[in-house]
């Protein structure tokens, strides 16, 4: 029996993801320390583990500046993200949590970086890199690089290396070079999603897992009225922007203009702390509004899912073979949204170019062109099949079972 320390980013895209690997691994005999943040207790000890926590505010990544995603200009902008929101902020409150402790083997948030190996190698362990989104194939930003004509690039370039290069000191370990401050770090690297939806997936070694989204049930999620989604219409509609930007009334606004009149029942999931009072009068009556919904239930009654593409959201539609109409964001959305349209799944919007007519033709051709239900339940074949978190605990558990043999 091994004792596992897991450290994940608090953030729901991220700990949701983590949640059914922890339990596996508890159901095979790991001791699991999990350090994150209060706001996420009730669904981590749920799964058993032992949690430790550190001040961080809550729904940090929709208020702090640094953290809040942005239409990133260049990714050179969400590596200076990870160093100086995360890395900066949490390292230090997890090496604080456990100090003085031993752990086998560490298992970090791929969104830590350089974080996750600063851990490792202060606590004198072995890492796998939990990689909520598609893994990175080439280092991130390579492609466009350091672009000297453009100061506003080499300023963030200076600004990241200088902060880099603090830390380093401060916790008395190498200094990185750009490329690898988001490259995934660890001996097993393990992607909740399937070769198949994977970009470029021929590229990535043996020692990338693909071990397809994981779902389990949610203990904590809140009932939803699911008998008022009979008889109302024949087809069902779910809308959620996630759980970081989805406090666009406009956008709100917009799918009641583009959906009223359609006899179609619409869920509208509008975000735990966004205040809808500004929209009550103009609630269409064939729309169900909760600031949170049971997603995974959820998806399981709806006909087509109006996302962000964030990762999860977009994984889940797709285990349940929902066809997807996006309007991608920030961060990875973009190019999830893209990697669906390639697969023939859904429809990626231009968020500067939304209007009710283009919103309403797009969700009109996805619930009308069987291809897209088709092409949603071949990717979500793929997911189905990729073995979920019991393939990966075992894995990992294996993986180290062998080599401390
Ligand atoms: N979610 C949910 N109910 C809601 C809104 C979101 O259960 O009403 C869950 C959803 O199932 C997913 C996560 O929150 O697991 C959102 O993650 P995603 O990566 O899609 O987006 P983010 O919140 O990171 O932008």
């Amino acid at each position: 029996m091994a004792r596992v320390l897991v450290v994940i980013t608090p953030a729901e895209g991220h700990v949701n993801p983590s949640l059914g690997l922890v339990k596996q691994l508890m159901d095979n005999g790991e001791e699991v320390v999990y350090v994150c943040t209060e706001e996420y207790r009730a669904r981590i000890e749920q799964t058993g583990a032992e949690l430790r926590t550190y001040p961080f505010p809550e729904d940090a990544f929709s208020h702090d500046p640094v953290l809040k995603p942005a239409e990133y200009k260049h990714p050179y902008q969400f590596v200076y993200m990870m160093v100086g929101g995360i890395i900066r902020k949490i390292v230090p409150e997890v090496l604080r949590v456990t100090e003085n402790e031993t752990f086998d083997y560490l298992i970090f948030d791929s969104l830590m970086g350089w974080g996750g190996t600063i851990i490792a190698e202060k606590l004198g362990i072995p890492a796998v890199c939990s990689i909520a989104s598609f893994a990175f194939v080439e280092p991130l930003g390579a492609d466009q690089g350091l672009d000297e004509n453009r100061k506003d690039v080499k300023e963030l370039y200076e600004a990241t290396m200088k902060l880099t290069r603090q830390l380093a000191n401060e916790f008395q370990v190498g200094t990185p070079v750009m490329d690898e401050i988001a490259r995934h770090a660890g001996r097993l690297k393990l992607v909740y999603t399937s070769r198949y939806f994977q970009p470029q997936a021929e590229k990535l070694d043996d020692s990338f897992i693909f071990a397809g989204p994981s779902i389990v049930p949610r203990q904590d999620a809140p009932s939803f009225p699911f008998e008022q989604l009979c008889g109302r219409h024949q087809q069902t509609v779910y809308i959620a922007m996630g759980t970081i930007l989805n406090k666009d009334l406009d956008f709100y606004k917009l799918c009641f203009d583009a959906f009223e009149d359609l006899p179609v029942t619409f869920v509208l999931s509008s975000g735990k702390s966004t205040d809808m009072t500004p929209l009550k009068d103009r609630i269409p009556a064939n729309f169900i509004v909760k600031p949170y919904v049971p997603q995974l239930e959820m998806l399981q009654h709806a006909d087509a899912f109006i996302t962000h593409a964030g990762m999860n959201s977009t994984s889940e539609a797709l285990y349940y073979n929902v066809p997807l109409v996006m309007i991608p964001l920030t961060s990875d959305q973009p190019l999830v949204a893209k990697r669906v349209e390639e697969l023939g799944a859904g429809i990626a919007l231009d968020k500067h170019n939304l209007t009710p007519a283009a919103l309403r033709a797009a969700l009109a051709e996805v619930l009308s062109n069987p291809a897209y239900k088709q092409q949603a339940y071949v990717i979500g074949e793929s997911l189905r099949q990729a073995g979920g978190y019991k393939r990966a605990a075992d894995a990992i558990t294996n993986y180290f079972a062998t080599i401390n043999r």
